[in-house]
C-alpha cells in the first residue's frame, strides 16, 4: 500500500469529501480515511435523510389536505416502512455518488480509523487502522504526508442528567433507526434538529412535545419566526414548552404502554412530560475519541479543536474544519471551510466569503436566514432600513396556500447595501441564496431591483421587501403618513 502522499485527510463528510476533490483537481495526491461511509452525519445521518422525512411528511399531509384544491383522495395511509425505503435509497444514491467522485478525481478512499501521530522528519503522519475485507486480517498501517486535515465532524452530545441511558431515550441517529413512527414523542431541544423532528412526526400523528431551555424555540433566529413557528407547530398539536430546563428522565409507564417520563423545571415548578420515546437533540460533540496519540493533539478551544481563520491547528501542517471546529456546524459550512484550506495551501486566491453562512430550517414553512436581523443592527448601533413583505400578497403563494409567511431584508440606511435578510416562506431556503450572493458581492438594494422577477414566483416576493426598503413596495398599501 502507498504509505507517502500530498494531503491526508480524516473523514469524508462534507467538510472531509470536498476539500479531497478540491485538492485532487488542484494536482494534490490526496487520500481520506472515512471509519464509516463516505458522506459523513451529513449524508448518512443527518441534513439527506432529515429532509427526505420531512418531504415525505410533506407529501402526506398535503395529500390529507387536497380538498383545498379540488382533489379528494380516499384512505390515504403512509407506510412508515416504505418511508424509511425511499429515505435509504436516497442517501444510497448520494453515498454513492460521493464514492464515485472521489475515484474518478484520483482520490485513495481509505475504509479506516485515522489516529495523529507526532510528526517525523518534518512530515505529518497518521496512523491507520485498516478494517477487514471479508477473509483478510485487520491491520495498522502509517501513512505520511505534509498536509493533514482533520474532518472528524461530530455526534449528538449526551445531556448531563440521570436516565439519559435508557433505551427510551434516543439521539437523532436512534430516532432515524427506529422502524415505525412513535405514538409521542418528547423532544429536548427546541433547536434546529428537534423542530425538524417535530415537523415530520406531527404530520404522521405522532404526539409531539418539545422541551426547550431558553425562552423561545430556534433562539438564533429573527424572533418573529421563532414566534410564528411557535404558533404553527402549536396548531398542529405540538406541545411547546419554552423556558423548560430538562432535569432528568425516569422509566414510565405511559398511555402508550412502556415509556418515558421527562421531569424538568418551567417557572420555578417541576413539571412532568410523558412519551413513549424521548429524543435528545441537545447540540452536538465533536468526534475526537481516539484521534491524537499521546502527546500529538493540537490545542483545543473547549471542547472543540482550535484553529485560526485559515483552519491551521497549533501544528504546522495539520489543518482542522467543520463541526469538529465548533462554531457553525452546517454542512456547508464545511465544505466551504475545506475549499478555503486547500486554497491556502496552493496559493490559490480565496472563492467564498467564509463570514456570510445562510442558515437553513426545513420546516413548513422553512425558514431561512442570512446576515443581521434589525433587532442585531439596533444592538450594535447600525443604522440600517428594513423592508418586509407578507407572503399573503404573492400570487404563488396564494395559489398553492402557502400564504403564510414573509420576507425581511434590513439595508445600510447610508448606501443601502444589503447587511441581512429572514424569510419564513415556501422555497425560503432556495431563494436565501440570492440575498448571500448578493451580500458577499456588496449589492445595494437598488441593483437586486435591477432584474426582473418572473410571475407568479414566490421570488416576486423579494423585490416587494427590497422595494419596501425605501417604502416603494407596489403590491402593498401605502404606509400611512405619521
Ligand atoms: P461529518 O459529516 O460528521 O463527517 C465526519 C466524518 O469523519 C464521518 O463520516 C466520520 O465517520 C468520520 N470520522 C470521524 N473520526 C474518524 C477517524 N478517526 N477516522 C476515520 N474517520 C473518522 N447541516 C446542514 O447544512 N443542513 C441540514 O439540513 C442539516 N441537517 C442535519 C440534520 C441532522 C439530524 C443532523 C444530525 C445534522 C444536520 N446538519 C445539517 C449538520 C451537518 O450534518 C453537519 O454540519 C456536517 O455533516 C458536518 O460535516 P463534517 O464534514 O464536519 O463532519
Ligand atoms: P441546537 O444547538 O440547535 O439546539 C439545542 C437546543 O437544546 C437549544 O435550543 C438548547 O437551549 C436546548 N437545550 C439544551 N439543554 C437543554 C435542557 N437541559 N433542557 C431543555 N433544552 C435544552 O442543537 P441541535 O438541534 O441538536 O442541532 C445540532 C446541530 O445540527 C446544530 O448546530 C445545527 O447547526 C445542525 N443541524 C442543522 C440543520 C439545518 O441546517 N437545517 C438541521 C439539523 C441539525
Amino acid at each position: 500500500m502507498k504509505t507517502n502522499y500530498d494531503l491526508i485527510i480524516i473523514g469524508a463528510g462534507p467538510g472531509g469529501y470536498v476539500a479531497a476533490i478540491k485538492a485532487a483537481k488542484a494536482g494534490l495526491d490526496t487520500a481520506v480515511i472515512e471509519s464509516r461511509r463516505a458522506g459523513g452525519t451529513c449524508l448518512n445521518r443527518g441534513c439527506i435523510p432529515a429532509k427526505a422525512m420531512i418531504h415525505a411528511a410533506e407529501v402526506y399531509r398535503q395529500s390529507l389536505e387536497g380538498a383545498a384544491f379540488g382533489i379528494h383522495t380516499q384512505g390515504v395511509a403512509f407506510d412508515y416502512g416504505e418511508i424509511l425505503s425511499y429515505k435509504q435509497e436516497t442517501m444510497e444514491t448520494l453515498v454513492q455518488g460521493v464514492e464515485q467522485l472521489l475515484k474518478g478525481n484520483g482520490v485513495t478512499l481509505i475504509n479506516g480509523f485515522g489516529q495523529l501521530i507526532s510528526p517525523e522528519k518534518g512530515e505529518n503522519r497518521v496512523n491507520v487502522s485498516l478494517f477487514a475485507n471479508e477473509g483478510e486480517n485487520p491491520s495498522e498501517t502509517i501513512l505520511t504526508a505534509q498536509n493533514v486535515i482533520l474532518a472528524t465532524g461530530s455526534k449528538p452530545a449526551v445531556l448531563p442528567v440521570p436516565g439519559m441511558d435508557l433505551p427510551q431515550v434516543l439521539d437523532s441517529d436512534g430516532l432515524f433507526a427506529l422502524d415505525r413512527a412513535p405514538k409521542s414523542l418528547v423532544i429536548i431541544g427546541g433547536g434546529v434538529i428537534g423542530v425538524e423532528f417535530a415537523t415530520v412526526f406531527s404530520a404522521l400523528g405522532t404526539r409531539v412535545t418539545i422541551l426547550e431551555a431558553l425562552p423561545k424555540i430556534l433562539d438564533n433566529f429573527d424572533k418573529e419566526i421563532s414566534q410564528n413557528l411557535k404558533m404553527i407547530l402549536k396548531k398542529r398539536g405540538v406541545d411547546i414548552h419554552t423556558g423548560a430546563m430538562v432535569q432528568s428522565a425516569e422509566a414510565a409507564r405511559t398511555e402508550d404502554g412502556e415509556g418515558v417520563r421527562c421531569l424538568y423545571t418551567e417557572k420555578d415548578k417541576e413539571q412532568a412530560a410523558e412519551g413513549e420515546f424521548l429524543l435528545c437533540a441537545a447540540g452536538r460533540t465533536p468526534n475526537l475519541d481516539g484521534l491524537f496519540a499521546e502527546g500529538a493533539a493540537p490545542e483545543m478551544n473547549g471542547r472543540f479543536i482550535a484553529v485560526d481563520e485559515e483552519f491551521r491547528t497549533s501544528i504546522p501542517g495539520v489543518w482542522a474544519i467543520g463541526d469538529a471546529t465548533g462554531g457553525i456546524q452546517l454542512a456547508h459550512a464545511a465544505s466551504a471551510h475545506g475549499i478555503r484550506v486547500i486554497e491556502t495551501i496552493t496559493g490559490e486566491e480565496q472563492a467564498q466569503d467564509l463570514s456570510l453562512i445562510p442558515g437553513c430550517v426545513y420546516t413548513d414553512p422553512e425558514i431561512a436566514s442570512v446576515g443581521i436581523t434589525e433587532g442585531t443592527a439596533k444592538e450594535q448601533g447600525i443604522d440600517v432600513l428594513a423592508g418586509k413583505h407578507i407572503m399573503s400578497a404573492n400570487g404563488k403563494s396564494l395559489i398553492t396556500r402557502e400564504e403564510r409567511g414573509f420576507i425581511k431584508v434590513v439595508a445600510d440606511a447610508s448606501d443601502l447595501r444589503i447587511l441581512g435578510a429572514q424569510m419564513m416562506c415556501a422555497r425560503a431556503t432556495d431563494m436565501i441564496g440570492e440575498f448571500t450572493t448578493a451580500m458577499a458581492n456588496g449589492l445595494t438594494v437598488p441593483d437586486l431591483l435591477r432584474g426582473v422577477r418572473a410571475h407568479p414566483t414566490y421570488n416576486e416576493g423579494i423585490a416587494e421587501a427590497l422595494e419596501d426598503v425605501t417604502g416603494e413596495s407596489l403590491h402593498t398599501m401605502p404606509r400611512r403618513k405619521r
